[in-house]
């Protein structure tokens, strides 16, 4: 499944890259962008740095340079506070987003590892097999099925995991993906590339357009969190996602023949 997502963006790029010059103007395209944890619910944390603080700090550089190229802005939070996990995507149906990208850093347990495991992924949303998670999915669901009969259920449960959204959330992983690292190896040649992978995250789940969640590093690799807590590093990483999403965006465009 997912090698063949692959060939058809693949596809898509090379369909993308014949058409005529497209109008770059992005003044009708709301962009959803939510900064993990906030208030009481801190995040992963690293020598006593808190993830709650870093993605906000990105969220606001990503926010301020989506801005500079034209585009809206809407930010789940601005500041130091909680959002429920459901909230934040009924935020960005509410909104009528284009996108909604969720920024986050990334954490491991085990101390002795702390050195070793380091990099940047960028998750979207995937049909999972996992029990819990369908059953988180299909409550998400459970407002737009009430009307329908089981057989239906099904089938409208089904589009909704495997339809489009899946695929666009897949391809704007992608396009997100080879940006960040793009932009990032500016400063630092030796950044992981964790690459583009489905995941069945809650925060994704019930997000009605594509949607994917950035794992901007760890927060547990000395290396990794000194270059993340500096403002040059942060702005990179800010640049990438707005290039990625731009990518994706007049890709799309294409697609649709605007
Ligand atoms: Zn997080």
């Amino acid at each position: 499944m997912f090698k063949m997502l692959i060939v058809v963006n693949i596809l898509f790029v090379l369909l993308g890259c014949n058409q005529a010059h497209v109008e770059m103007n992005h003044s009708d395209s709301l962009i959803v962008i939510d900064a993990g944890h906030g208030g009481h619910d801190s995040g992963a944390i690293g020598a006593g740095k808190y993830e709650k603080n870093l993605v906000l700090q990105i969220a606001h550089k990503v926010a301020k340079n989506f801005k500079n190229m034209g585009y809206k802005v809407y930010l789940t939070r601005d500041d130091d506070r909680f959002i429920k996990l459901s909230g934040r995507t009924k935020i960005a149906d509410r909104q009528d987003a284009k996108v909604f990208i969720s920024i986050h850093a990334n954490a491991i347990a085990d101390k002795n590892r702390f050195a070793q495991v380091e990099g940047i992924e960028t998750y979207f949303l995937q049909k999972t097999r996992d029990a819990r998670s369908q059953r988180i999915a299909e409550k998400e669901n459970a407002a737009v099925l009430k009307d329908t009969d089981g057989l239906s259920k099904h089938v409208i449960i089904d589009s909704v995991l495997n339809g489009p959204k899946i695929i666009e959330s897949n391809k704007l992983a992608i396009d997100v993906q080879n940006n960040i690292m793009k932009s990032v190896k500016k400063l630092y040649s030796d950044v992981r590339n964790g690459g583009a992978k489905p995941a069945p995250f809650y925060v994704l789940v019930g997000a009605s357009r594509p949607s994917i969640l950035v794992e901007v590093g760890y927060i547990t690799n000395p290396k990794e969190r000194a270059r993340l807590f500096t403002s040059e590093y942060q702005e990179q990483i800010a640049k990438g996602i707005v290039a990625g999403v731009t990518r994706y965006i007049n890709n799309r465009k294409q697609e649709i023949g605007f």
